[in-house]
């Protein structure tokens, strides 16, 4: 909620000489009573000011909400990331749907040789090479996973919300965390529709440190 130059003059106000009547607000503003009113109102249910009756208005701090706004605006990746699990380009299938039962991930990020980020493997990838009696010894991961420039990548300075709003748009469930290097971009993390619920599950419990 944005608040306009006369709701913030009523907070700082308040503030300072609260608890004050709304004649003695509207008096420092040079403003009528009745002028203020919804002003008032839109404050004190937002729930920075809060009324007494015969005693008047003071400041309440923050809102919950506005709190709780601003802590996640300002969690990012880097604290909520896990380590990627990567496979080489040349491997197998077969290896990768060994790799993800083994290290119970979801997605495999692909890298070269010179350990630079080329691809991502989920497991609908792996279900559609699957499909037909095809050798899965003999199919690269290179042939069937999403490959770079199309990969949606994240860094770890990056909020955590933005993270969760790309992965409702792009409809993926991980990001890899990467960074670049002379080399490429390399992968560093990842971080998973797992890993933002769990920011979700330590904001509810209020876990704000
Ligand atoms: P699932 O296999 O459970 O549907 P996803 O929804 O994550 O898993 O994957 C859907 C498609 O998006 C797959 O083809 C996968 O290769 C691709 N993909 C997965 N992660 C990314 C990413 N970070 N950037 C771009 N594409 C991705």
């Amino acid at each position: 909620m944005e608040l306009n130059d006369r709701q913030k003059r009523i907070l700082e106000i308040t503030k300072e000489k609260g608890p004050i009547t709304g004649e003695h607000i509207a008096d420092h503003l040079n403003l009528t009573r009745a002028t203020l009113r919804p002003d008032l109102t839109i404050l004190t249910m937002a729930g920075f000011l809060d009324a007494r009756p015969r005693v008047g208005y003071y400041y309440t701090g923050k809102p919950q909400s506005k709190l709780i706004a601003d802590h996640i605006n300002k969690m990012t990746v880097k604290d909520y990331q896990s380590i990627p699990v990567v496979i080489q380009e040349q491997s197998s299938a077969y290896d990768a749907i060994c790799a993800m039962f083994l290290e119970d991930v979801g997605t495999l990020f692909v890298i070269d040789q010179q350990g630079v980020l080329t691809g991502a493997l989920s497991r609908k990838d792996l279900l559609r090479a699957s499909i037909g009696n095809q050798d899965l010894n003999a199919i690269p991961v290179s042939v069937i996973m999403s490959r770079m420039p199309n990969l949606t990548v994240c860094k770890s300075d990056d909020l955590v919300i933005d993270v969760a709003k790309l992965l409702i748009e792009r409809q993926i469930d991980g990001l890899p965390v990467v960074k670049d290097t002379s080399n490429g971009i390399e992968v560093i993390g990842r971080i998973t529709k797992t890993n933002v619920t769990k920011a979700f599950v330590e904001v509810a419990e209020g876990d704000m440190d």
